[in-house]
C-alpha cells in the first residue's frame, strides 16, 4: 500500500512538472523506472554525435556510463583519463558536445532547474556550448519552490563533498560551515528558469523513483 501511495505521488507531481518544463519550452519526459531511462536515450540521441557527461551518481545508477561507452558515440569520457592534462582538454571540448548529460540538484514544481557546481565545468556547458543538454533526475529532487531548493543543496552537499572525498570541514562534520576550503564544492550556484531562447535544447527525464543524492 505504502509503495502504491507513493507510485501515485511521484505520478502526479512528475505530469505536473513535466507540463510546467514543456511551458518553460524545455522537452520533458516522465518515467517510471531507472531502467527506462537508457531505452527513452535511444529515442532521443543521434548516433555518432559527440557526447559529453558531467559529474553525476544518477547517471551512473541509470546505466548512462555504460551506455554510452558501448554505444555508437564519440564519448569525452572524463573517468577515464590518463592524466590532467587530458580531463582538462575533455572539459573545453565538452563546449563543442551534440549532447551534454547531467543531473540536477534540485527542480522546482514550477519548472526551475537549479545546480551548484564546485569547479564550474557541470554548470558551465549546461548554459552555453552543447546543442542539447539531457538532465536526468528522481523525483527526489523535485521539491515546491527555490528555497526549499537552497535547502535541499544545503543538506546534500555535504554528502557530496565526502563522497569526492575533498578536504572541506563538512565531510568531517556532516554539516556546511560555509567554508574557506580551497576544495569548497559549492561555488557557482545557476538557476535556469526558462528554455524559451533556445526551445528544447534541454530534455529533461524525470524517473519516478529516488536517484542520486
Ligand atoms: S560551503 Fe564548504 S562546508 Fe559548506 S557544504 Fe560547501 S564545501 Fe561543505
Amino acid at each position: 500500500m505504502r509503495e502504491e501511495l507513493w507510485e501515485w505521488k511521484y505520478q502526479k507531481l512528475g505530469e505536473k512538472v513535466v507540463e510546467r518544463l514543456k511551458r518553460k519550452k524545455h522537452d520533458a519526459y516522465l518515467v517510471n523506472k531507472k531502467t527506462d531511462v537508457v531505452p527513452l536515450l535511444k529515442d532521443i540521441m543521434k548516433e555518432n554525435s559527440m557526447v559529453a557527461v558531467g559529474g553525476s551518481l544518477t547517471l551512473s545508477e541509470c546505466g548512462v556510463l555504460d551506455f554510452l561507452r558501448n554505444g555508437n558515440f564519440n564519448f569525452l569520457d572524463r573517468y577515464n583519463v590518463k592524466s590532467k592534462d587530458e580531463l582538462e582538454n575533455i572539459y573545453f571540448e565538452m563546449f563543442k558536445a551534440d549532447y551534454f548529460l547531467c543531473s540536477a540538484n534540485a527542480i522546482t514544481e514550477d519548472g526551475k532547474i537549479v545546480q551548484l557546481d564546485g569547479n564550474g565545468t557541470r554548470v558551465a556547458p549546461m548554459i552555453f556550448g552543447p546543442k542539447y543538454v539531457i538532465i536526468i533526475a528522481g523525483m527526489n529532487k523535485v521539491v515546491p519552490d527555490l528555497e526549499s531548493a537552497n535547502k535541499r543543496i544545503e543538506n546534500i552537499s555535504p554528502m557530496n563533498s565526502k563522497r569526492l572525498n575533498f578536504d572541506t570541514p563538512c565531510t568531517y562534520t556532516g554539516k556546511c560551515d560555509d567554508c574557506n576550503s580551497p576544495e569548497r564544492i559549492c561555488i557557482h550556484r545557476v538557476i535556469v528558469e526558462s528554455g524559451v531562447r533556445h526551445p528544447g535544447r534541454f530534455k529533461i527525464i524525470l524517473v519516478k523513483e529516488d536517484l542520486g543524492l
